[in-house]
């Protein structure tokens, strides 16, 4: 019998790990990690963390283990075996080499070495490259201080890098806790959107089969590229903003949902708001909840 299939991605980080400052409904990721075992759903984590971070997150916070991981901002992609998993107990992770190969094209023949080479070049930006297990083949990233001029900064990167033949995005973002910058350099297709993009066109899945989760400024391709999206509530007001903004200009805010809380009782952050949209995008979700509690 046919089975439809539902391409369920999201974001970890404060979107299904509760490590942000609102508080997480008591069996959010309970409900969250039952709903992932059904057969109908494949499951992707997006996310900033490698390898290596997301296996350590999956442990700590008890997450379902997902079919697909795009890890490093979307310049890797996992394949996981789940059915190995359950039958050998071994974990396989496979790295997907035609997505290595599709972004690498995006920096012709340079590598890592190169890029980091010709940004030492440039002065008085006080780039401090971060931790080795921070930096892949196609993922060069640097601390910065806060109090950069970041659009002169990324013009500056990019314009020198393309100068080269490489094709790049220098994306930045702030850690509050470290109270320092984030810039990293990757390949200007290696995104969470175009990762997801490609994953969809490998494995056959409709945009109409496909939601996307996440909470911030990283998530924001994906989040008003047009496929369906959910924001959970416990997403920054600005990022919601900017969201609704992008969609709006392309006449597609019903693509996004904003998690409002509700659902079973819970009150819409993190898992609780993943759940909330999929039931908004696909209706019969919510009695595979009610039949799985
Ligand atoms: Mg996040």
């Amino acid at each position: 019998m046919f089975m439809k299939k539902i391409l369920l991605c999201s974001d970890l980080d404060r979107t299904l790990i509760p490590n942000g400052e609102q508080a997480e409904s008591p069996q959010a990721r309970e409900l969250f990690a039952l709903l992932a075992a059904r057969r109908e759903i494949r499951l992707a984590y997006v996310s900033g963390r490698h390898a290596q971070l997301v296996k350590e997150a999956i442990a700590e916070y008890a997450l379902p283990e997902p079919d697909y991981v795009i890890g490093d901002v979307g310049t890797t992609l996992y394949r996981i075996d789940r059915d190995a998993l359950r039958k050998q107990g071994s974990k396989q992770w496979l790295l997907d080499k035609k997505w290595q190969q599709a972004i690498g094209h995006d920096w012709h023949d340079c590598n890592r070495d190169d890029v980091v080479g010709l940004v030492a070049g440039i002065d008085g930006m006080n780039l401090r490259l971060q931790e080795e297990a921070k930096q892949n083949d196609y993922k060069v990233s640097y601390y910065t201080d806060l109090d950069l001029d970041i659009t002169s900064v990324q013009d500056q990167v990019a314009a020198l890098l393309h100068g080269h033949g490489i094709r790049s995005a220098v994306i930045w973002s702030r850690d509050d806790a470290a109270q320092c910058g984030l810039l990293d350099i990757l390949p200007r297709r290696a995104n969470k959107l175009q990762a997801i993009r490609f994953l969809m066109q490998e494995e056959n899945i409709a945009e109409t089969d496909t939601v996307f989760a996440g909470d911030s400024g990283n998530d924001l391709d994906a989040l008003t590229s047009g496929l369906q999206a959910i924001l959970v509530k416990n997403s920054a007001a600005d990022v919601r903003k900017m969201a609704l903004d992008g969609l709006a200009e392309k006449g597609r805010t019903d693509c996004l949902y904003i998690a409002r809380g509700g659902l079973h009782g819970m009150n819409g952050n993190y898992a609780a708001g993943v759940l909330e949209g999929l039931v908004h995008f696909f209706p019969e979700t919510a009695d595979w909840l009610l039949t799985t509690r």
